[in-house]
């Protein structure tokens, strides 16, 4: 990374006996689609408060370019901010609210009329400015909020959960607006959500934090492809985990049994001969076969059809059920509870996880 933007380095925040913020440190680069993923009481909004000053750390430090500002009060840092039921004032009208910003940092009037209505085109809402908050659904009050964030250009704009109160369609196509936005500004986005599919699709980088604690960062094909440990695994997309043996290593390519059947995985770290490893393997890298044809022997459990795809449940005597995810418009099988069928993997598919950090 070309020298950061912010750097957040040892961040401890304690309540009582928890650790909301167990040493976390990370760099975010100007420009970036930065998410903070995971779940409910991972840390996500105390790491985005300490950022934007609303609560102090107990310990470590942040700096914004190569500016110390661990101590600064919220209003010195300059971060525009739209946090979950950061609710849009009341009696201001659009104009007001999203002038709001720019009064109290006192700019002259002919400025703030201009950058209202630049930051209301912005987000498509120029024809909505003598309304009151009242008067809009929730994804304009949302679009309204973003602008009042943005009206004064501020090179970072911190956004915690900011689409979750809406539903499932709007929430997608707001989604789109913000990527878009973010993608024409250039300004740094550090964007919380619990929800996996919104970080997948928006973030240029995703931090996957749990009890305070950062588990893995990375782009998100990273993350869902080379998951680090069983957390992420699990957490970002389905996961099957298989309980495997090392028999031989021989360079990237280590030779694995799992009761009773042999496989090969692909891995870049060291793991010794004997040692015993956990495997996670996708349900779509899962290739459902006739029996005899691949890895595993297996009988068909339970088939649920989900339109594009077919989930189908497995079991195996000895590693019990296994999640296979297959296109429907396949029809080499027709899966059916009871079917004797075999399972297949190639062998870049199993990810080598590390024991998951307790
Ligand atoms: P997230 O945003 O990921 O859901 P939070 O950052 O809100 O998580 O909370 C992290 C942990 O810190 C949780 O266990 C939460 O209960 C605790 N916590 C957060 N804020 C406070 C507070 N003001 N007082 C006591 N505990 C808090
Ligand atoms: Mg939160």
């Amino acid at each position: 990374m070309t020298s950061p933007i912010l750097s957040i380095t040892n961040a401890v925040k304690r309540y009582g006996a928890v650790n909301a913020l167990d040493d976390v440190s990370l760099d975010v680069a100007e420009g970036e689609f930065l998410t903070l993923l995971g779940p409910s009481g991972s840390g996500k909004t105390t790491l985005l408060s300490a950022i934007a000053g609303f609560i102090q750390l107990d310990n470590g430090q942040l700096r914004l370019r190569d500016e110390d500002i661990t101590s600064e009060p919220p209003e010195r840092r300059g971060f525009g901010m739209v946090f979950q039921g950061y609710a849009l004032f009341p009696t201001m009208t659009v104009r007001e609210n999203v002038a709001f910003p720019l009064k109290v940092r006192k700019r002259p009037a002919a400025e703030i009329a201009e950058r209202v209505q630049d930051a209301l085109d912005l987000v498509q809402m120029g024809a909505f400015a003598d309304r009151l908050p009242t008067q809009l659904s929730g994804g304009q009050q949302q679009r309204i909020a973003l602008a009042r964030a943005m009206s004064f250009q501020p090179q970072v704009l911190l956004l915690d959960e900011p689409l979750s109160a809406l539903d499932k369609k709007l929430r997608a196509d707001l989604q789109w607006e913000l990527k878009a936005l973010h993608d024409q500004l250039g300004v740094t986005f550090i964007y919380v959500t619990h929800d996996q599919d919104e970080a997948l699709s928006m973030s240029d980088r995703i931090v996957i934090l749990k009890d305070g604690a950062i588990q893995q960062q990375g782009a998100p094909d990273t993350l869902y492809n080379r998951p680090h440990n069983s957390f992420v695994a699990d957490f970002l997309g389905k996961s099957n985990f298989i309980e495997a043996q090392i028999e031989a290593r021989d360079g990237q390519v280590l030779r694995c049994s799992a009761a009773g059947a042999g496989f090969e995985v692909e891995t870049d770290t060291d793991h010794a001969k004997g040692a015993a490893v956990r495997i996670a393997l996708r349900p779509e890298r899962l290739r459902l076969a006739a029996p005899g044809e691949e890895i595993l022997p297996a009988t068909v459990k339970q088939v649920s059809y989900l339109g594009e795809r077919c989930q189908v449940i497995v079991t195996h005597p000895g590693l019990g059920e296994l999640l296979v995810s297959r296109p429907t418009w396949k029809t080499d099988i027709t899966p059916a509870p009871g079917l004797a069928v075999s399972i297949g993997w190639d062998r870049d598919a199993g990810v080598v996880l590390a024991p998951d950090a307790t």
